[in-house]
């Protein structure tokens, strides 16, 4: 298990207030400074003379890797060294891949199939990770992009392999490896774990999704299915980008002026923070509008909009930096900009800001949820 640097420093004479409390041996001011480093693992226990031997024993089994990570080509499995992603966060996402037989009489056509899937999530491009290929002798190589690799050399690869068979079971044993690696530290369960999904019956692949997704979030590093389909795939992915992001880190899109049904000089101007998911929120939403329109994102740490104004990442002043970064007053004619409803107490201070820049914009409130824009916009 992680230490944090409050657990560390418990053990610290700081804490204690012992002798030697905050006597900078460890070349830190405080004992506090020198237990944070250490959680980090940015200093050696060693430079702190007086430490407890238990605590030693601890940090030297914490910074003991839990499970160990497999490269191929280029794609990372395993590596993790938390049970919940609050804790840290987790390393490399849940591989998914498919299994396919080269000796199969439609093999061309699945595989061009399954290589040529890809969506977009979040201004990213996310494909199948891996094509594990059985009987691979029967081909010549194969041309484009997808990462493939013979089953005789997967099967050589340090993996725990579960053969999926019973859902509870499957479940248990995930856990179970994920709780001894991290827990316990034990060597016999370091291997990052696959789970391989036999074909469904009668190609069920909603209970298919149902058990992977689950798999997905506790505690597969990969996922090895024999059947493909595009929408499973997505689901799956825009799943893995939920769950393996870092949590200390707000997923943000970049701070721009982004244009929607071919904005014009009479589109509509809305505005709002760059927080990923109040962009895509209010974009989905324009997107909808029968009307041209621009959404100004301003940069925010990708920060929500009331979270952004209470930790000063968005004021009026910030605003009218972006108006004039933008050079928005030359692209349009509308002197309206919509600013979410939540906002709605900084109208006077934004329209007194922008009136003394020497800009003639006018704030006007928008609505407070994103789905109410389209109903805002008939009225307004
Ligand atoms: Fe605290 Fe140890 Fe550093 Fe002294 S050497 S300040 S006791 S952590």
């Amino acid at each position: 298990m992680e230490l944090s640097g409050l657990q560390i420093f418990k053990y610290l004479p700081a804490a204690k207030k012992a002798d030697h409390t905050n006597c900078k041996t460890c070349g830190f001011p405080t004992c506090m400074a020198f237990a944070l480093k250490l959680a980090k693992e940015e200093v050696s226990p060693d430079a702190c003379p007086f430490m407890p031997e238990e605590l030693r024993e601890k940090v030297a089994l914490a910074q003991k890797i839990s499970q160990k990570t497999i490269e191929i080509q280029g794609l990372k499995i395993g590596g993790e060294n938390v049970l919940f992603r609050h804790e840290k966060t987790f390393l490399n996402p849940t591989s998914l891949c498919v299994l396919l037989d080269c000796a199969d009489k439609n093999f061309e056509e699945k595989f061009d199939r399954i290589a040529d899937f890809e969506i977009n999530i979040l201004n990213k491009t996310k494909k199948v990770d891996l094509i594990v290929l059985k009987n691979s002798d029967k081909i010549s190589p194969l041309a484009g992009n997808a990462r493939t690799i013979s089953f005789e050399d997967f099967e050589k690869l340090p993996l725990k392999i579960i053969e999926d068979k019973d859902f509870e079971k499957t479940a248990q044993e995930l856990k179970f490896n994920r709780e001894k690696a991290v827990r316990e530290k034990d060597e016999n369960y370091s291997n990052p774990v696959c789970v391989r999904l036999p074909k469904s019956d009668g190609n069920d692949f909603n209970n298919l999704a149902a058990k992977a997704s689950f798999y997905l979030c506790k505690y597969a590093n990969m996922l090895l299915f024999e059947e493909f389909s595009e929408e499973m795939f997505a689901s799956l992915l825009m799943l893995r980008e939920n769950i393996f992001t870092d949590p200390q880190k707000p997923l943000k899109v970049e701070p721009k002026i982004y244009e929607f049904n071919g904005g014009d000089e009479n589109a509509l101007i809305f505005l709002t923070t760059n927080f990923a998911l109040t962009f895509f929120a209010v974009a989905s939403e324009l997107e909808k509008l029968s009307r041209p329109s621009y959404l100004i994102v301003t940069p925010a740490d990708g920060m929500s909009v009331l979270t952004a104004w209470s930790a000063e990442k968005f004021t009026a002043q910030m605003v009218v930096k972006t108006l004039k970064d933008y050079d928005l007053a030359s692209k349009v004619k509308t002197r309206k900009i919509i600013i979410p409803g939540l906002l709605a107490h900084m109208k006077k201070e934004l329209d007194a800001e922008i009136k003394s820049s020497g800009l003639d914009f006018e704030i006007v409130i928008g609505t407070i949820d994103a789905c109410d824009i389209a109903d805002f916009v008939k009225q307004f």
